[in-house]
């Protein structure tokens, strides 16, 4: 169904960034990949492509070379939006491939999800920023939970959430500090709790 949705963008010259997510578009190969981005291409007025995974942090080498010769190949501006929640998903080797492809020009950015018991201390979320920064990558948003079955038990009420962001900005430089937000359905961006 991608015909549609080029055409829509192909008439639309307002439109200036297209954002690959949910799903996650990294479980797709290079080569679908190339055939979609090949498409986006030959539109002129899209000036930013951004990609939402949390493959990377997972499968370090998902950042491989052909993704990158790939992603940095067309005229825009590439961001990438790491899903990380915690300092010890960012292994060396996820690291090395960031530093890689923050030096190839691309903008790295990380969203995280406040979960209780993993990663609701300030103490985690300080050290997660600046694990993030030292990879070249910044932090943007931290998010309270989508109410998805199941997942009650991680849940930290916004008192709580909004405490800890207070705390954050009191110890850390601003640009390191996410953006505390929460998706809700129809609205048309996230609510932002603490920016
Ligand atoms: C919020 C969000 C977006 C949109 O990001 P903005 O920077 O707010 O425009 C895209 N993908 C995912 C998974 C998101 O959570």
């Amino acid at each position: 169904r991608w015909e549609q949705a080029l055409e829509w963008l192909a008439a639309r010259p307002d439109i200036h960034e297209v954002i690959l997510s949910g799903g996650d578009p990294l479980t797709l190969t290079n080569r679908r990949l190339e055939q979609l981005l090949d498409a986006l291409a030959a539109i002129p007025h899209l000036r930013r492509l951004r990609i939402h995974s949390r493959t990377p942090v997972v499968i370090p080498e998902r950042l491989d070379a052909g993704l990158k010769a790939l992603l940095t190949r067309d005229r825009w501006q590439t961001v990438l939006v790491l899903h990380a929640n915690h300092p010890r998903e960012i292994s060396p080797a996820l690291v090395a491939r960031c530093r890689d492809w923050r030096s190839a020009g691309m903008t790295l950015l990380n969203q995280s999800v406040l979960l209780a018991g993993v990663n609701d201390r300030v103490d985690t979320l300080a050290d997660l920023s600046d694990v993030l920064f030292d990879a070249g990558v910044l932090p943007y948003y931290l998010h309270q939970l989508d109410a998805v079955q199941g997942a009650a038990h991680f849940a930290v009420p916004d008192v709580i959430a909004r405490e800890l962001h207070a705390d954050l900005r009191a110890r850390l430089p601003g640009f390191l500090v996410p953006r505390l937000t929460r998706e809700e359905p129809g609205e048309p961006a996230k609510t932002v709790l603490a920016g």
